[in-house]
C-alpha cells in the first residue's frame, strides 16, 4: 500500500485552506480531474495487467456512483475543476458511467461553463453505448488500441477483441463523440514497425492518434528505459512516410501532447473541421510536469496529485465517516498542495508508484 497518507484522521495539512482552487507550492492549478470507475478490465496489455490479472478491488471499497458525484460536484463547485476524464482500469465495465456523466455535464464550473467530459477506453462495449454516452453529454473520448493485426493484437492483449474495438470506433464516429482519439503505446520489437500504418489507417477513418510513451507502471515492473520506444523514434519513424508541422508550444498548454499537423494525408482522408494531425504524449523523454493541471480520484476513493505520486489522500474515509463538504474540500487542496514539481523518472532514487496504472487512473 502506499507508504504516505493523508486526511483520514480528518487533519489538515499546512498548504492554502482558503483558496477555492487546487493550488500547489510551484503555482500549479489542478482543474483537470481524472477519476477511475474501476480497477477492473476486460483486457491484459503487457505493459499494464499481468495475464492473470491483479487483486481486484472489493465492493466495499469500491465508491458508490452517489459517492463519485458528491466528490465530482465538490471538485467542479468548490475547488475549480474544468474538464473530468473517466477512466480506469475499463470505464464502460462500470454500469452507472451514463447516469455519472449526465451528473457531470448538469454541472456549472466557476465560470459558469459546463464542465467539459472525456473518457479513455478501450473500446469493448462502446458499440452498444456510444450512443446513450452522447446523449448523457460526452464531450470527447480516447480509444486505446496498439495494432491492427489481430493476431498481433490479441498476444499485446491475451484477448482476441480487435475487430470489437474497431466496431466500438465507429459506432463513437457515428454518435457524434468526434474527433475520436485514438491512444497507442508502441513497444519494441512488439508494434513499433506499425507508427506508419496505424496513422495512416486513422487518417483514412477521421480519427486523431496518439503515441504515448511507455511509462513505468506496470506491476510487473519489466519497463526499462532501453526498451521504450522515444517521441523521438516515433517521430523519425512517421517522417518517413508523412510531412509533419508541429502546431506549436502555445497550441500545447498543459495538454501532455505535442502535435503535428499531417500535410500529405492519405488521398481517401475524409475533409474534417480542421487539419489532420497526430500527437505524441512524450511523458518520459519531454515531460510536461511544469504545466501540469490535474488531479486524480482512485475507484477507491483515493486522491492522487501525481500518476507518480508515492502518497495519497483518504477521502472515502471522510465520506463515509460524515465528514461535510467544507472538510473535504480543504483536505483534497491539501493533498494539491503536496506534489511533487515532478515525476522523477530520472533521478537515481526513483521509485514506481505502489499502484500499477490500472488501479490509479491513466
Ligand atoms: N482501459 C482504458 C484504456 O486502455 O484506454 C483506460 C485505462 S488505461 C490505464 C489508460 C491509458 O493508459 C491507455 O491509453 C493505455 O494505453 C495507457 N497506459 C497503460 N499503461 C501504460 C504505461 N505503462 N505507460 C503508458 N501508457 C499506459
Ligand atoms: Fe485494460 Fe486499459 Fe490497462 Fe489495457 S491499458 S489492460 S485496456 S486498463
Ligand atoms: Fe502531472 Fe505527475 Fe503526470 Fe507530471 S507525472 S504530468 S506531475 S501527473
Amino acid at each position: 500500500m502506499p507508504g504516505r497518507r493523508r486526511g483520514a484522521d480528518g487533519a489538515v495539512p499546512a498548504g492554502r485552506p482558503d483558496d477555492t482552487r487546487l493550488v500547489d507550492r510551484f503555482g500549479r492549478v489542478a482543474t483537470d480531474l481524472r477519476v477511475s470507475l474501476t480497477d477492473r478490465c476486460n483486457l491484459r496489455c503487457s505493459y499494464c495487467m499481468p495475464e492473470e490479472g491483479l487483486d481486484w478491488m472489493t465492493d466495499d471499497r469500491l465508491l458508490s456512483d452517489d459517492e463519485i458525484v458528491r466528490l465530482i460536484t465538490l471538485a467542479v463547485t468548490r475547488l475549480g475543476v474544468e474538464e473530468v476524464r473517466f477512466t480506469g482500469g475499463e470505464p464502460l465495465l462500470r454500469k452507472g458511467l451514463e447516469t455519472i456523466v449526465a451528473a457531470t455535464t448538469a454541472l456549472r464550473t466557476h465560470a459558469g461553463e459546463v464542465p467539459q467530459t472525456a473518457l479513455t477506453t478501450n473500446g469493448l462495449g462502446l458499440e452498444r453505448r456510444a450512443k446513450a454516452l452522447a446523449d448523457a453529454g460526452l464531450h470527447r473520448l480516447n480509444v486505446s488500441l496498439d495494432s491492427l493485426d489481430r493476431a498481433r493484437f490479441a498476444r499485446i492483449t491475451k484477448r482476441d477483441r480487435l475487430p470489437d474495438v474497431l466496431t466500438g470506433l465507429q459506432a463513437a464516429a457515428a454518435a457524434g463523440l468526434s474527433p475520436v482519439k485514438v491512444n497507442t503505446v508502441l513497444l519494441r520489437g512488439v508494434n513499433d514497425d506499425e507508427a506508419v500504418p496505424l496513422l495512416t489507417w486513422a487518417l483514412e477513418h477521421g480519427y486523431e492518434l496518439r503515441f504515448i510513451e511507455q511509462m513505468p507502471l506496470d506491476p510487473q515492473g519489466a519497463w526499462d528505459r532501453e526498451g521504450m520506444v522515444t517521441a523521438e523514434e516515433i517521430l523519425t519513424a512517421l517522417q518517413t512516410a508523412y510531412r509533419l508541422t508541429p502546431t506549436g508550444s502555445a497550441a500545447r498548454g498543459a495538454a501532455p501532447a505535442e502535435t503535428w499537423v499531417v500535410e500529405n494525408p492519405p488521398a481517401g482522408a475524409p475533409a474534417g473541421a480542421r487539419a489532420p494531425r497526430v500527437g505524441v504524449v512524450a511523458s518520459v523523454t519531454r515531460p510536461f510536469c511544469g504545466d501540469c493541471d490535474r488531479t486524480r480520484l482512485t475507484a477507491d476513493g483515493q486522491v492522487r496529485n501525481c500518476l507518480f505520486a508515492r502518497g495519497e489522500t483518504d477521502l472515502r474515509a471522510l465520506l463515509r465517516g460524515g465528514a461535510g463538504d467544507d472538510e473535504i474540500a480543504a483536505v483534497w487542496r491539501g493533498d494539491m498542495w503536496a506534489k511533487e514539481a515532478g515525476h522523477g523518472i530520472d533521478d537515481p532514487s526513483f521509485l514506481q508508484p505502489d499502484r500499477p496504472m490500472s488501479a490509479i487512473g491513466g
